[in-house]
């Protein structure tokens, strides 16, 4: 059997995937002029289901909103839904981007085609389901009197330079510290840790506000605080989390081990009881496909 094509959505219609491209003068491309998102849907006892849509789609709205790039989460919500329902998919990972496209090379937004799209892919795992190695960044985490914290485009620059710098070293992952020693984040996930059987999220205003972060402090109770490298280092349990990552134990952080990781376990299958709607007091994070 042939596998169909891919089906995207790109400004207002279901097309070909890979027929699309975009214009050498696309703003986006030269200043990084666009927001998105990372979503995941999953397959339930009722089908297909999105798990927490509207809050994905209202943190692109606020990236969007940063430079006055239309965005409209009602026709994102469809989009996604009718990309979602022509690739026949059921545990996928989505892609919805907006941006500005062709116009001049100047800075100005203006004048500028603004454009979005919505890919989708059967999942993947971001952190392929083993227990990450980490380094210790020595980049800074963009800083949020410098960027927001939101999933703009030009600010993925400051992940793939960490990322990079942390597999040349071995790692599979950098965790950002700042100045004073405080944890941030990893490059496209959350940090926890656990210590005497207690969770506590890592908070700090350079991180992205993760919806993963926030669905397991609704399911833990986890306080939320700022955690230093050190606090860190001296846990019990460490793992870290988003969309793609789902819970992710960590296995070691520069020369650090950590050893069995239990009560990360239990959130991981916690947590993905939840996404698949098998845990009725959290359904309604879901939106079914
Ligand atoms: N931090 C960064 C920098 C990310 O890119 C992501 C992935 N969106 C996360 C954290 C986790 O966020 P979420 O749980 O909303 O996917």
């Amino acid at each position: 059997a042939h596998a169909a094509k891919p089906v995207a959505w790109f400004d207002g219609a279901l097309v070909e995937g890979d027929t699309l491209q975009a214009g050498l003068t696309t703003h986006a491309l030269h200043y990084g002029s666009g927001v998105f998102e990372g979503i995941r849907a999953y397959a339930t006892e009722t089908g297909a289901a999105v798990f927490r849509l509207p809050e994905h789609l209202e943190r692109m709205r606020r990236g969007a909103g940063m430079f006055a790039l239309p965005f409209d989460p009602a026709l994102a919500t469809e989009a996604v839904l009718a990309t979602l329902r022509a690739n026949r998919h059921r545990d996928a990972y989505i892609r919805p981007l907006a941006w500005f496209g062709e116009g001049s090379f100047g800075l100005d937004v203006e004048g500028h085609v603004p454009h979005m799209m919505v890919a989708t892919t059967a999942t993947q795992v971001h952190l392929n389901g083993t227990r990450a190695r980490l380094g210790v960044s020595r980049w800074r985490r963009n800083p949020a009197d410098s960027l927001p914290p939101l999933k703009l485009c030009g600010g993925y620059v400051n992940s793939i330079l960490a990322k990079r710098e942390a597999k040349a070293r071995g790692f599979d992952e950098a965790l950002f510290t700042d100045r004073d020693g405080n944890v941030v984040e990893c490059t496209g996930a959350n940090v926890f840790l656990v210590k005497d059987g207690r969770v506590t999220a890592v908070e700090h205003r350079d991180a992205l506000p993760g919806i993963t972060r926030d669905t397991l402090i609704e399911l833990t109770g986890a306080q939320s605080r700022a955690v230093t490298l050190a606090e860190l280092l001296d846990a019990d349990e460490v793992f870290a989390c988003g969309t793609a990552a789902e819970v992710a134990p960590v296995a070691q952080i520069e020369d650090r081990e950590y050893g069995d990781n239990p009560v990360t376990r239990e959130l991981q299958a916690l947590y993905g009881r939840v996404v698949r709607g098998q845990e009725a007091a959290h359904r309604h994070w879901l939106t079914e496909v």
